[in-house]
C-alpha cells in the first residue's frame, strides 16, 4: 500500500478565519462536496460544522451486503470537476486499492466502502469541524452562526442538515427495543432477534435490505418468522433504466424547477420508483432465499410476504409482542393482523429539522414544506443580495427526485460555488430527450 494513505492536501484555507465566505451547516454528502470543490481555494475561507462527534453516514444502517444505488462516477466532485482529488478514485488510488477494486467487479460499489470514501473526504479537510452543533443563525449585515462551542460570522451559510427518520403515527409513542427504525438496525439498541416473531414495515430499498438480512442469517440466529409488510402493490424495483435516469440529469432538473407546483409534485409521485424501488440484486437474493427456504430446507413458516396493505394500528398484547392491524389496499373494510415479537420500521425519512433558521424565519419565503430557492439553490429572502442561504437536499418538491439523491450532489455544489465566486461553468449537454414543449411560435404569441 502506497505511504500516503493519511496524507492531507496541503492547507490552504483552515478553520480560523475572522469573517468567513461561506460556513457549512451539515457535513453529509451534499455540504461535504461543497467543501471539497472549495477546498484549497484561499480567497474563499470557509467552514463546515457537523454535530455529529466523528464522521458518520447511515452507520446503524450498515447492513452487509447493502450497495450504492447509484454509478461510481456519481462522487462528491468528479461530475463537476472530474481532475478534483476528492473523488471516489482518487480515494481508492491513495490507499493503494485501486487495481483489486477493480478485479472485484462490483456490480455497485458496497455502502460501507462509499461511507469510508466519505469519511475520508472529511479527514483530509481541515476546514471540517464536528462535533459543533449550530442552534442559530442571526443576521446583522453578515450572518453570525452560534454553535454550541462559539459564534462566527460569515457572508454566506449553506445548509445541509439531510434528513431524519420518520415512522407513522401509530409507532410513535412505542419506539424502543422491540420497535424501532431501520436506521438502528445494526446498532445494538434492540433486542435479538433471533427465535423471535418479527415484521419489517416498509417496501423500499431499506425495508428489503432489513427483510434480506433476516431471512439469510445462519440457522441459530434466524428468527422464528419475518413478515414483510409494504403498502406498495408488490416489492417493485428501482428503475434504473437509461431514460429513466434522464430524470437524475442538471437538464431535467432545471425543465422541471420550471413547471407548475400540480405538475412537479405529480411527476414526483408517478415516478418516485425510480429512486424509492428496490434494487434488483436485493429482490433476486430475496426471492431466491424464499426459494431455499421453503423449497430446499422446508421451512414453510418462516417467510410471510404482505404486500398491498397499510398499517393501521399496533397494540401491545397479552403475550408481551404486538398485534399489527393492516387495511389491505384491494378490499377496503377488511382488516387483517399479525402478532410480533418485534417491529422494523422502514418507513423512510423526512427533512430534518432547521429551527436554528428561528432569528430569520420570518424573512425567508417559503413554497410549502419548504423554503423557495432560486436557480443556484439560494433562499429568496428580503436580506441583501449579496448575502445567501443555500439550501442542500431541501427542495424536492421544486428540484423533483434528484434533489435527495447523489446524482446531482456534484452538480448542485457546483452551482453554488459558482454562485459564491461569481463565476458560471459551463454545462453538460441536455438531454437526449426534449422535456420542454415547444409552441409554434403563433400559438407561443398567444401564451
Ligand atoms: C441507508 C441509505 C442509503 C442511501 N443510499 C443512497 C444511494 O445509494 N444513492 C443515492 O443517490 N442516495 C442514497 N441515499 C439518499 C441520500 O444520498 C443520503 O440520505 C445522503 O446522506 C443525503 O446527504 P445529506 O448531506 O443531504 O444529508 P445527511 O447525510 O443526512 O447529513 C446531514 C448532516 O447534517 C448534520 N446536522 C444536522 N443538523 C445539524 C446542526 N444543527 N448542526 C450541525 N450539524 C447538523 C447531521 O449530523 C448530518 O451529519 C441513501 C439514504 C439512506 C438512508
Amino acid at each position: 500500500m502506497g505511504k500516503s494513505v493519511e496524507n492531507r492536501i496541503p492547507e490552504t484555507g483552515g478553520h480560523q478565519s475572522a469573517q468567513y465566505r461561506c460556513v457549512g451547516i451539515g457535513v453529509g454528502p451534499a455540504n461535504l462536496s461543497l467543501a471539497s470543490l472549495l477546498y484549497g481555494r484561499s480567497e474563499t475561507p470557509n467552514l463546515f460544522l457537523d454535530q455529529r462527534e466523528q464522521f458518520g453516514w447511515h452507520d446503524n444502517q450498515q447492513i452487509p451486503g447493502a450497495a450504492l444505488q447509484v454509478s461510481l462516477l456519481k462522487d462528491l466532485v468528479l461530475l463537476s470537476d472530474p481532475t478534483n482529488g476528492f473523488s471516489f478514485l482518487s480515494y481508492l488510488h491513495e490507499q493503494g486499492k485501486i487495481y483489486h477494486f477493480i478485479n472485484a467487479q462490483y456490480e455497485a460499489v458496497p455502502r460501507r466502502e462509499f461511507r469510508n470514501y466519505l469519511e475520508w473526504a472529511s479527514r483530509r479537510n481541515e476546514n471540517i469541524v464536528f462535533g459543533e452543533k449550530v442552534l442559530a443563525v442571526e443576521f446583522d449585515r453578515s450572518f453570525v452562526v452560534h454553535t454550541n462551542r462559539r459564534s462566527v460570522t460569515t457572508d454566506n451559510i449553506c445548509v445541509g442538515v439531510g434528513t431524519r427518520p420518520w415512522v407513522p403515527e401509530q409507532a410513535r409513542d412505542k419506539l424502543g427495543d422491540t420497535q424501532f427504525h431501520v436506521s438502528d438496525f445494526t446498532a445494538e439498541t434492540h433486542v435479538d432477534l433471533d427465535g423471535k416473531r418479527v415484521a419489517v414495515v416498509g417496501g423500499g430499498q431499506s425495508g428489503a435490505e432489513a427483510f434480506l438480512d433476516l431471512i439469510s442469517r445462519p440457522p441459530k440466529e434466524l428468527p422464528r418468522r419475518v413478515t414483510w409488510i409494504s403498502r406498495r402493490g408488490n416489492y417493485f424495483p428501482i428503475d434504473d433504466s437509461p431514460f429513466t435516469n434522464e430524470y437524475y440529469m442538471p437538464s431535467y432538473s432545471e425543465y422541471f424547477s420550471g413547471l407548475d407546483k400540480a405538475v412537479r409534485e405529480s411527476l414526483n409521485n408517478r415516478n418516485v420508483l425510480s429512486s424509492d424501488g428496490i434494487s434488483a440484486s436485493t429482490l433476486r437474493d430475496i426471492y431466491q432465499r424464499c426459494y431455499e427456504h421453503r423449497f430446499i430446507a422446508g421451512a414453510h413458516d418462516l417467510l410471510a410476504l404482505l404486500p398491498n396493505r397499510g398499517v393501521t394500528d399496533v397494540t401491545g398484547n397479552e403475550s408481551g409482542g404486538w398485534t399489527i392491524k393492516m387495511g389491505h389496499n384491494d378490499r377496503p373494510g377488511v382488516i387483517e393482523h399479525v402478532d410480533v415479537d418485534a417491529i422494523v420500521w422502514a418507513t423512510g425519512f423526512r427533512p430534518a429539522s432547521t429551527d436554528f433558521l428561528a432569528p430569520i424565519e420570518s424573512r425567508l419565503e417559503r413554497e410549502g414544506d419548504e423554503y423557495r430557492i432560486d436557480q443556484d439553490f439560494a433562499v429568496q429572502w428580503d436580506g441583501p443580495r449579496d448575502r445567501l442561504i443555500f439550501m442542500q437536499n431541501a427542495a424536492r418538491g421544486q428540484r423533483g427526485l434528484a434533489d435527495p439523491n447523489l446524482s446531482l450532489t456534484a452538480w448542485r455544489s457546483r452551482r453554488i460555488l459558482d454562485r459564491l465566486l461569481g463565476v458560471g461553468s459551463n454545462e453538460q449537454l441536455p438531454s437526449f430527450v426534449e422535456w420542454s414543449a415547444k409552441p409554434p411560435a403563433d400559438e407561443l404569441d398567444a401564451l
